[in-house]
Order: C-alpha cells, then structure tokens, then sequence
C-alpha cells in the first residue's frame, strides 16, 4: 500500500478506478438505500457516497441527483442510471465510481511497490559496474580531500557469517557517505590468507598416501590454492552486499609484493634491535617431535595422570609466622615429572589460606605443618587420611617474601603471587610453577623474572639440565614420574600419589600424549617498545570514546611477542642457523637479500631454492656451514603488517581502522605495534569498533542453539522461504546501520521482519512521491521558492533540518541516529501532515495549476535529498528510485550526485513558516475531535466536519491564524486545508468556554497549552462527487451540478462533457 495516510483516516478521495489499487482499504462505513431507486432495486451504498436531494432531503446516489437536478420532471430516466449503479457495483466500486473519475490525477509510476530484491540488485550492481560509478567517483572533484579507511583483512577460509557482514557493510556506509560528502575515497580489500586453520583444512582434505609424501612446497601450494578460491567466494559475497572497493586488485597477505612489504617491517625491527630468540613454552609431541598448535590436539577420555601431592619445605618466613618454623608448601601436581623445572610456588593473594597441624593417627608418620587454601582443607583431610587442625589463617598476598628448598636441587625458590587460574576446586591451592612447562606458569614466570627451564630434548627425555644426574636420558611420558615421585618419597617430601583421571592433550596424528615444553622462538620485544606505543596510543581517537581504555592495559601488562610457528604455510623467518652449534644467523643483510628473492619469486622461493642462493654474497662460501629455518611468521604480524603493504596508494597514517572488539587484543594492536617500530607512530589517527552478534536473547549464534542468521539467507533467502524470505541486501544494510553496533548487535527473524517492514515503508512512500511527479518537469515548470505556499515553504524547513541532523549523525558514525531522524521525518512530517495534506491539490487541481505545481517541486526537490541521504546504508533502493525521478536535471546515478543540498534560495525562516508551525499544532486536537465525531457516527471523513476553532486572544497562535488569514495561496494554506476538514472558522476568546456535551450534532476537544477549544460539526453544504469537499456552491454549475465550483473549474479547462448531455442525449 501505498505510504503517506495517517492511519485510520479514510483517504479524502476515492473516486476513480486507480484508486483502489494505490490506497489503503477504505474502512467499511455504514451503508443505506439510494432514495431515487429504493422502490425499484435494493442496492446500498456507503452513506459518505449519498447526497441529500435539495428538494426532499432524500439520500442520492451521487449519480441519481444529477439525474434528478437535470431531468426533475423526468425521474423514469433514472433507469439509466440504475444501468450505470449497476455496473459500479458488479465491479466491486459501490458508488465510488463517478463520471468524474477520469479527472482525477491519480498516481502513476512504474517505480514497483515490491522490491524484488533477489532480482533488482542485481540488475542495479550490473549498473554501477557498467558505468563505472565507484571509478567515477575517484575521478570527480573532491573538495574534501581524501578519507582512507583500511580494511582490516578477514581470514580467508569458509563462507562469510553475520560478524563479516556488519563489519564490511558499516564500512562501505563510511565510505558511500564520504563519497557523498566530497571526499576521495579508496577502499583495498584485503585477505588474512596464512595460517594454521587452512594448513589443517588442507590436510584434511588430503587422502592419507597424498599426506605421506607431503612437502613442504607441496602443502603451501595446495594452501594457496585453498586460500585463493575462499577470496574469490568470499569477495563475491561481498559484493552482493553492495559494498564497493577495488575488488578486482585486493590485497592478500600471500602476494609477493605483500609479503616482501611485511619483511621489510621484520628488517626495520631487527634493525632497531626489537627481535631476539628466546624461549617459550608450545605443545610438544615427543612420539612426531613437533611442535602442534591447539588445534592439532585431541582430548580423549581414558587419560590418568600419576598426580601427586607434595610439601616443600619453607627456607625464609616473612613476618608474623613465627613458631612456624617447620613450615611446608603443600603442592600438587599431574606431571610429577615437571618438579624438576620447578622455579616457583604460586598462590592466589585473594584466596584465603591456613596454616595446618597435620597429624595422622593411623600410621605413624610424623605430624606436620602445611600451608593449604582454607577452602580445601576438609577435602585434603579425606585424601592424605589425616586429621588437618588450623593454628593460623591469612590472605594469600600475606604469604609474600616465603622462600622454600628447590625439592630435587635444593636451590632456594620463591613464592610467587599468580592470577584467578589459582582456585580451591581441585589441588591445594599452591601451584607448582613449571615456566617453561605450562602457559599460565611462563607468564607468571615472566613478571618475576623466573628461569624458563625446560631440561627435556625434542623425544621427551631428561637433558643434563635436569640437574640430577640419576635422572638424565628418563622419558618424561614413561619412567621420569615415578623416577621424581621416588625421589621425593625418599626426601620425605611425597604425601599422596593419588592416580587422577581428567582431559589430557593427545597428539590428533601419533594419538600418543604431548607435553608443554619452552622451545627457541622468536620473539619481538614489548619492552623496548611499550613507552612507545603507549604515546602512539594517545594520539589516537577511539570511536566510540568508551573503547578509548581497552587497548592500553593489553599493552601495559603484555609480555613479549612470539612470532614465529613452527607452520609450513606462512611468510618464513628468514633465519639460518649453524648446522654445528644452532647458532642462529638473521642480520639486515640476510634479510634483505631474502626479502628482494621473495618479492620477485613469492616465498616458496625460500623453500625452493638452496642455500647458497638465499645467503647474500658475503655469507655464500659458507653455505655449506647452514641449514635454512623452518619456522614461519605468527599471521598477526602478516595482518599486522597491512599498512606497510597500502601505505603507496593510501598514504599513512589511515584516518581509520574499524573492526569488531577482539582487535583490541588483534590486528588493531599488532598493526599498532609494527608501525610504531617502524615509524614511531600509529597507523592509523582513529579506532572504530564494533560489537558481535548475538540473538535476540543475548547468546552468541552457535548451530547447537540453532540460532544462526546467514547473511546469504536474508539475502537470497532460505529452505523455506515463507518463514526466511529473500529479503535483499538492503535489508541486511538497513539492520547494519540501524542497530547500535557499539555494544553485541542483535538479530532474528523478528528483527529482521521489522527492519523489511520498515525499508518497505521507505519504498512506498517514495514510490508515492514518484507517482505524484511523473507529469512534471522541474527545469520548466518547478516553483520558485518565494513563491511557494507557506506550507510548502514550512515542509522545506523541516526537511533541510531533517537532512542537516542526518549528516552530522553520519559523521559522528551514528547511522542508527540518521536511519531514525529519517524514519521520523517520512512518518510525522512527510506522511501524516504533508502528503495528507498534498492529495487533495495533486489529485483534484488543474493538472498545471499552480497549487499543484507547487506541490510537486517541493515534492521532488524532497524525493530527490531523500534519495541522496539514504543511499549511503540503502544503495539498491536509492538507486532504483534515482532511475525512476522523471526528467529534469539529475546525474546518472544517485552516487554522482553528492549530499543533500537545500532548496534553491530557501534562505532565512519566515516569519510566517513558524507561524505555520503554530498552526499546525491544531492538528492534534482537531483530529481528537473528528475521531469523536467519527465514533459517534456523525462523519465519516474528515471532509464531512467542519471545525470551529476558540482562541484564547492573547496567544501566539491566535496571532498566527490572523497573519495566516491574509496570505497569498488561500487555496492551500487556508485553514480548512491545513486542518483537512472542509470548513474552519475561528474566533477569539478571552477564556476558554467549557467543552459542550458530546451530541448527536457535534463533538469538541480542548488543548490547554495551545488555547484552543475545538468543536467539530457537520459540513454545510453538498460534498462535491469530484473531491468530497462539503460547500454550498455544489449545483452553481449549471454543466456541471454534482461538483464545486472549484472542481467545475478544472473539469471545464479540461474539456470534460456536461454528464447531463450524455443523460439527455440516451
Ligand atoms: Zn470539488
């Protein structure tokens, strides 16, 4: 249906066959007899449709009284018009029908009422790629300058879900408006195209006799292939979204030219001293001797750990536990075979913990004093058999300063304060801290400075380091627990072994156990940079400001970075290590040697060619004393190298990087991080982030909720397409830009049918606009601005209003803020008040008057802006209707036509548009009284009242109603017509009178800030069978009887027949 009725208010004309195709379904309105022909033929019509006969006050037929008026003495004629009546009411228009109806100008547009989107899209995107908009754009003037946004790069593997969506739709948004708004813009999609995650997909893939004789060079290949066909789907389905870019030169993080940039970051940060080797703890499998990533792990049931509890003797007390002389440390541990690489004991200083007199009485162990947390203590009672007696209780930073006897070496070793991964759930509450055995132990290890011990070679047996001899060449996964656990029994050190069975990391190829174990990794230094890229921080704006703090504490409390993998399917280290003593050698030198190789040849030339070949001229005689290195890059410091890769035809810094909120931790950090290693400064002047997307409840989408929303499905549809229709891109842009992405988004098939709904009423109400405009020519026929009815004048200044608030809302990126002000706007001010309004000028006024005229340059001028701030989030839908605007000036595409401009010389606000602002305040208290006068059955339409309004006499909108008396265009800003009722007087009072009881004859309503009573009554007169208006001039026309003067007018310039020649010449 078509948009621009207030609800519930019948339309003020339904004469005319088109009508019931384009407006809203006439409420059924109570029915009689017409009088003419009551005796012949029982045929109702609606009572709004009847007339009363001036000579006898019958009800008429509209066509029955012009019957009579012109044959009075002839009423047998009136068979004829039985004929006709007849025939209206077969064709389902009860009495609407009218020999006027051809004079009304109805609506006409091939503008579809349905969007169709599946199939329009499309056909619009083939448009734009046809005449080259996004190209044109870069071409055109930009009195702005540039705005370089910098697409962050998705990983490319597996279709697109809703997080990609938002985030690539909010930034074509960013882009479409600055575009808009004079600005050059450049958008370079980009690909995260390395990594694990493809290497295991391609492994998957491969039949088991293909993974056998698998290379290196083999895997990469099938990766990049893998890699390559996802950026093709993927940026296909971008594209569907309508999102614009340089899609056919995107960046991948695979390309030559893209990983020699990234070396060139590497080189630039080992020159600055910012690399070095150190050590790290990775999962180990002994059983293939590599390193595996988590997701190479498998978790089966059956695993049982040797766990047991131990005490370590307590060398160095702090204050306040004296007579605690003999204090122990209870630990407990499931790899007994770590004690060795023991550096620490960790507590948890928000835990409680006790000091226990452990006495067993059933053997005869001696008694003992152990420091457990107090929430443990029942539970370790029941295990160590013993009777647990607390003689002291403290918080866990109170234990601070306690040393304690290294079990098997005797050295003294601290206690240490660790973090929440410290509980009473299981253990004692003491963690044995292993840095180069366990992840939350190398990172305490980290903050105290502890050793990151890891005395266990590439089998999983003991080294020297160990530091027991009796222990050395003992397997970790075989003899080494039992070997540890005995030594600690004979020390008197062992309380418990207690077998535990719990999840346990197994190789997903050797199905054997792994271990976690420090290797020699590369790593770049936060510490020499952090004061550095905390400045660089402050430079940046957070979008929103609240982001503004999240990224700081990463990096204050963020240990060095490991960048290298030990992966196939990435950009190499490009590190050579002596093949005697593993001496690493990585220099500017090697590496720009290196990095000129791959840019030329891709960087399976470091896979391909010899060593000899990658060393540089001065290391070449001694190739023969190298082997080459296997580890590649950690894909954050790939992605994070992007800027370097667009810097060329960005520039940098970007003015923007806008991704979801994990990038505090991610790209938006390790970009932060490279940049200001190279540059000193951040890569980008501000942050945007955005949230995730949830259901409608708050979860996180997973297929075991079955709450998933594919972007391909709004779009294209579902399986089943009643309850998932396709419902077009437009659709998904709108619910982008009108949900609040700050924060986790929301969506559902609810939300989703609201937001159809909502783009559909945006549809209908231009596609109302378009059919209103369709004979007019705006160059030759458009109204200039002083010359416009002061209605017109007022709507102008509130749409520029409208328009000016829409674009700071997009540039403040409040686009749910623009998408409201514009919904707004089409609902109150557009179609409520001034297509309401409109109809009754557009439909029934000579088809070149000026009133209608008027009405439909402002119209345009209106669609047109509309048009324009709307195409940024619906870029389909504005188009489409851009190529409906009928003639006159307009570029090729709505997206050549820059931002909403305002009405040409609308110049200051009028005294009068504000007094017309006044005015139209009556609306609401008019329309009180109607709906009173409706529900008493004493009207139908509005048409049928006529108003009378009381006004206080020293109110500004007394003074209003006398200014607006004396203007120009009374046929459009008289009283009546802005009230939409057919007649209005006011009068002016100095108190407001009491309302007058409800009745039969009228109804009233009152507004006391305004200061008006309003009593509503019946028209006088006839209602005109052309307009529905009620005056008392119907039947002044001698040709025309059943019709006003007003519309007589029209009918004449148009040369319409008297209907009584046609009834006298039958
Ligand atoms: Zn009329």
């Amino acid at each position: 249906m078509i948009a621009g009725l207030a609800k519930d208010v019948p339309p003020l004309h339904s004469i005319g066959g088109g009508v019931v195709a384009v407006w809203p379904k006439v409420k059924r309105q109570s029915t009689k007899r017409c009088s003419s022909w009551r005796k012949r033929q029982s045929t109702t019509l609606p009572v709004s449709a009847l007339l009363h006969s001036s000579q006898n006050g019958a009800l008429l037929a509209p066509a029955c009284i012009g019957l009579l008026v012109g044959t009075r003495k002839q009423p047998a004629k009136c068979r004829k018009h039985r004929v006709l009546c007849r025939a209206q009411k077969d064709q389902g228009k009860s009495g609407d029908d009218s020999v006027y109806k051809d004079t009304v100008l109805l609506p006409a547009t091939d503008f579809s009422q349905r969007a169709n989107a599946k199939k329009r899209e499309p056909e619009l995107q083939d448009f734009w790629n046809e005449k080259k908009i996004y190209e044109q754009l870069q071409e055109m003037e930009h009195p702005n300058g540039s705005f370089t946004l910098h697409d962050g790069p998705p990983y490319a593997n597996g279709s697109l879900h809703m997080g990609h969506a938002l985030n690539k739709i909010l930034k074509d948004i960013i882009n479409k408006f600055k575009a808009a708004t004079g600005h050059e813009i450049k958008f370079i999609p980009g690909w995260d195209c390395h990594g694990l995650p493809i290497e295991l997909k391609v492994l998957q893939s491969l039949k088991s006799k293909d993974k056998k004789g698998l290379t290196p060079l083999k895997l990469r290949q099938q990766a990049a292939k893998f890699a390559q066909e996802t950026v093709k789907e993927q940026r296909a389905s971008f594209q569907r979204y309508g999102v614009w870019g340089d899609f056919e030169s995107p960046y991948l993080t695979l390309l030559p030219k893209y990983e020699a940039a990234q070396l060139r970051i590497f080189e630039e940060m080992v020159r600055g001293g910012h690399i070095y080797r150190g050590r790290k703890p990775v999962y180990w499998s002994p059983s293939t001797r590599t390193a595996l990533a988590e997701a190479e792990l498998e978790y089966p049931e059956d695993h049982v750990s040797p766990s047991i509890y131990a005490a370590f003797k307590c060398t160095q007390l702090p204050d306040g536990f004296s007579g605690f002389e003999n204090l122990e440390l209870a630990v407990w541990t499931t790899t007994p075979w770590t004690i060795p690489a023991n550096r620490a004991v960790a507590v948890n200083p928000e835990l409680t913990y006790s000091i226990v007199k452990a006495v067993w009485t059933e053997s005869e162990r001696t008694p003992r004093h152990l420091v457990v947390a107090s929430g443990l203590v029942e539970r370790l009672q029941d295990l160590l058999k013993a009777t647990l007696t607390v003689e002291k209780e403290c918080a866990g930073g109170e234990l601070e300063g306690i040393k304690y006897e290294h079990p098997i070496t005797g050295v003294e070793t601290p206690l240490v304060m660790g973090g929440d991964y410290i509980t009473t759930e299981s253990g004692t509450g003491l963690v044995h801290t292993a840095p180069g055995h366990g992840a939350d132990d190398y990172l305490v290890g980290q903050k105290y400075g502890l050793e990151v011990a890891a005395p266990v070679d590439n089998a999983g047996n003991f080294t020297e380091e160990v530091g027991l001899e009796s222990l050395v060449g003992a397997n970790v996964l075989k003899d080494a627990n039992s070997k540890v656990t005995d030594l600690l029994e004979e020390k008197n050190l062992l309380l418990l072994r207690k077998p535990y069975s719990h999840k346990y990391p197994y190789d997903w190829r050797s199905k054997k156990p792994v271990i976690t174990r420090a290797t020699p990794q590369w790593f770049a230094s936060i510490d020499g940079l952090r004061s550095s890229v905390l400045k660089a921080m402050d430079e940046v704006q957070f979008i929103p400001e609240s982001y503004a703090n999240r990224m700081r504490p990463m990096v204050e409390g963020r240990s060095d970075w490991c960048i290298s993998r030990q992966r196939s399917w990435g950009v190499p280290i490009p590190a050579f290590y002596r093949k005697d003593t593993g001496e690493p050698l990585l220099n500017t030198d090697v590496i720009s040697h290196v990095r000129e190789i791959i840019e030329e040849r891709g960087s399976n030339a470091w896979f391909e060619l010899s060593i000899a070949e990658l060393l540089p001229e001065q290391y070449r005689d001694s190739a023969d004393e190298y082997e080459r290195g296997t580890d590649t890059m950690d894909v954050w410091f790939d992605s994070g190298s992007s800027w370097a890769y667009v810097e060329g035809e960005l520039g940098s810094p970007v003015d923007l990087y806008l991704e979801g909120q994990d990038q505090h931790r991610g790209w938006f950090q390790s970009s932060l991080i490279t940049s200001v290693a190279v540059n000193g400064r951040a890569p980008y002047k501000s942050v945007m982030t955005h949230g995730f997307c949830v259901d409608e409840n708050g979860r996180k989408m997973s297929k075991s909720i079955g709450n998933v929303i594919d972007p391909r499905t709004i779009i294209e549809g579902g399986k089943n397409q009643k309850l998932e229709p396709a419902r077009g891109a437009d659709v998904l842009r709108f619910w982008v830009a009108s949900v609040g992405f700050a924060s986790d988004v929301s969506i559902s098939l609810g939300i989703l049918k609201s937001t159809e709904e909502n783009v559909r009423r945006l549809r209908n109400r231009a596609r109302f606009i378009l059919g209103n405009i369709h004979d007019f020519d705006v160059a030759t026929e458009g109204i200039p601005y002083e010359d416009l009815p002061v209605i017109d004048q007022c709507i102008i200044r509130r749409a520029e209003n409208v328009f000016d608030q829409m674009k700071e809302a997009y540039d403040a990126y409040s686009f749910s803020v623009a998408t409201k002000l514009l919904d707004r706007f089409t609902s109150v001010d557009l179609s409520s008040l001034y297509l309401d309004l409109a109809k009754d000028r557009l439909y029934t006024s000579g088809k070149t008057s000026h009133s209608r005229r008027s009405c439909q340059t402002v119209l345009r001028w209106i669609l047109v802006n509309m048009t324009k701030a709307i195409a940024p989030v619906l870029c389909h839908l504005a188009e489409d209707i851009w190529q409906f605007l009928p003639p006159g000036e307009k570029e090729e595409s709505v997206f050549l036509a820059g931002w909403c401009k305002p009405f040409p010389k609308s110049g200051e606000v009028g005294a009068r548009v504000q007094d017309m602002d006044n005015i139209l305040q009556l609306r609401d208290p008019v329309n009180q009284a109607l709906e009173r006068a409706r529900g008493n059955k004493m009207i139908g339409s509005p048409l049928d009242a006529q108003v009378k309004i009381m006004v206080k006499s020293d109110s500004d909108l007394y003074n209003a109603l006398e200014q607006m008396a004396k203007v120009e265009h009374q046929s459009v800003d008289g009283l009546n017509w802005l009230l939409s009722v057919s007649q209005a007087h006011y009068e002016a009072v100095d108190a407001l009178p009491e309302l007058p009881n409800e009745s039969d004859e009228s109804a009233s309503s009152e507004d006391k800030d305004l200061g008006v009573v309003v009593i509503v009554a019946r028209a006088a007169g006839t209602k005109c069978e052309r307009c529905w208006v009620h005056t008392t001039n119907v039947g002044d026309c001698k040709e025309h009887p059943t019709i006003c003067l007003r519309c007589a007018d029209v009918v004449q310039e148009m040369g319409v027949p008297s209907p009584l020649e046609t009834v006298d010449s039958a």
